[in-house]
């Protein structure tokens, strides 16, 4: 049994074993290493001399001052850090804050504080090539902005800003600029003695340092205004109070050193990785590579994918591809992407993306699998859809625990995908849509108020497929009474679907339904023609 292949890297990157090195050194009794603040004995000053070095090499990776670097938690800190500062600061010249719609919740969200707090917020859509045109820009900005903050590199679709050219837009009209770098930074050369920015998150986890670090850049010359969000001992000069995470800090130091020097080799690489997946899709219909006009990183990739739910997409990689739909902090909602609904997709569309992110030790043999496993996965969840028989292509052996049992052996097999030609005896009749999450149909034979047979198609998640399985299965062979009787509560306990989940065996009811009354029509029209 292969490992998953491993493409969420967009999410989470594994530590560097080099990183790991480093860090242990400075844990543990005979480290030697105290509370970076404690530099009255030797320890204290081994773990400053650490966290000296470590703000060098994060400096070094933007080419900023080793003083400008304030440590924080990570990149969601950094971001509140920066706008609930910034905006703080500079309150007394203006209230008028401006960022894009398809930013990252941690820049989303404090901007949503800051609103109730009194402030407005102007939000940019992106033109149809996912950029913000700095005219854009331009036009958004008041005699009251204060603050303009959008994010370099896209974490859903790789996406790149032109931070130079929008900074440039700010600078001219003495605005503060943010950007989120998370995404960015070791995927493209950052350099703050060129760029307009003034303030710019960093977040360890994204390369291949550990979580729980992240650092923002807080421009010196001329010095970007900050008010503290955290109150305490006064590390960080003041800017960021508490004691510093000083391993944490030492990793994130030695990833970023690492990333500085393998960066070009390293997205090289990525490029050809995504090339060789790209190719090997290629004869795939109705894939749409989001943003492919637009320039992007070449380690994040989103593919929607037409003609199939994307949950059941994403359950059907388990333990073979680890990925994410859309983004990782969205697909907790289970709502599609706001960041590719604002790119012009369709709900529908955008609920079947996938974002794949290859990284440091994926090999190419593994790009090879997961082509091969995302080719039959979609085959498979098209054919369901279409009506077509996958009895020739048996499902994942496992789905997220979520499903439960029940639910990942009947998605397994769905025995019964398909439909009947239309004739005597044959009814259809079908509940959902797409769009509400879920779609089935049913095709019965019917013959001396006997199911003869009973096939579907069906759209959605792998328990409303797995509930059509069922049901067809204990259709056959039923009288008509008998079927009219089963209840999607039938179907739910049989699967073993708990909360929320219960509901999706009422659409299947209900194409059930449909078809019934579609038999009875056809019977009644029968005795009509008889009479
Ligand atoms: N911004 C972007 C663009 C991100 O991708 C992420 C991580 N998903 C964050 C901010 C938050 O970073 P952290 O996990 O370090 O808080």
């Amino acid at each position: 049994m292969n490992a998953p292949v491993y493409l969420d890297h967009a999410a989470t990157t594994p530590v560097d074993p080099r990183v790991l090195a480093a860090m242990m050194a400075v844990l543990g009794p005979d480290s030697g290493h105290g509370n970076p603040a404690s530099v009255q004995h030797p320890e204290g000053q081994r773990a400053a001399a650490a966290v000296a070095r470590a703000r060098a090499e994060v400096a070094q990776l933007i080419h900023a001052d080793a003083r400008e670097i304030v440590w924080t938690s990570g990149a969601t800190e950094a971001n509140n850090l920066a706008l609930k500062g910034a905006a703080q600061f500079y309150r007394e010249r203006g209230r008028h804050l401006v960022s894009a719609l398809t930013e990252h919740p941690s820049v989303r969200d404090p901007l949503a504080a800051l609103e109730a707090q009194g402030f407005a917020v102007t939000r940019l859509s992106p033109a149809a090539d996912g950029r913000i045109h700095p005219e854009q820009l331009a036009a958004a900005l008041r005699p009251d902005t204060v603050l303009v903050s959008l994010m370099h590199v896209n974490n859903e679709t790789g996406i790149i800003q032109d931070i130079a050219a929008l900074g440039a837009v700010c600078q001219a009209r003495e605005v503060r600029f943010h950007v989120d770098a998370a995404q960015s930074a070791g995927r493209l050369p950052i350099d703050v003695r060129t760029l307009p920015v003034d303030y710019l998150s960093l977040s360890a986890h994204k390369l291949y340092g550990p979580q729980g670090i992240g650092a923002l850049y807080v421009r010196d010359r001329p010095r970007a205004g900050l008010a503290p969000q955290m109150h305490g001992g006064g590390q960080e000069r003041g800017r960021r109070s508490g004691t510093l995470a000083t391993h944490q800090i030492v990793g994130m130091g030695a990833a970023a050193a690492l990333i500085y020097q393998e960066r070009e080799t390293e997205q090289a690489r990525l490029a050809l990785l995504m090339a060789r997946l790209q190719q090997a899709l290629a004869d795939l219909p109705d894939l749409l590579w989001v943003g492919a006009q637009a320039p992007r990183v070449p380690g994040i990739v989103n593919v929607a994918v037409q003609g199939v739910a994307g949950e059941a997409l994403l359950a059907s990689l388990w333990g073979t591809i680890s990925a994410s739909a859309g983004s990782a902090c969205t697909a907790a909602e289970g709502e599609p992407s706001a960041v590719l609904q604002a790119l012009g997709l369709d709900p529908v569309t955008a609920q079947g993306a996938l974002r794949l992110s290859p990284g440091r030790w994926t090999h190419e043999a593994e790009i090879d699998r997961a082509a091969a496993v995302l080719r039959r996965t979609i085959l498979r969840l098209r054919r369901v859809a279409a009506g077509e028989s996958v009895d020739d292509l048996p499902g994942p052996a496992a789905l997220p625990p979520i499903y439960g049992a029940a639910v990942t052996a009947w998605f397994g097999h769905l025995r019964g995908a398909g439909r009947l030609a239309p004739g005597p005896g044959v009814v259809t009749g079908e509940a959902g849509a797409p769009r509400l999450g879920r779609w089935v149909r049913w095709d019965l034979a019917v013959r001396a108020e006997r199911i003869e047979r009973a096939c579907f198609s069906a759209w959605g998640c792998p328990a409303t497929l797995a509930v059509t399985a069922w049901t067809a299965q204990w259709l056959e062979g039923r009288d008509l009474v008998a079927a009219a009787a089963l209840t999607g509560a039938q179907m739910a306990e049989a699967l073993d679907l708990a909360g929320a989940r219960r509901g999706v065996a009422l659409t299947v009811e209900d194409a059930l339904r449909a078809a019934l009354a579609a038999q009875h029509g056809e019977v009644m029209s029968t005795q009509s023609v008889r009479g």
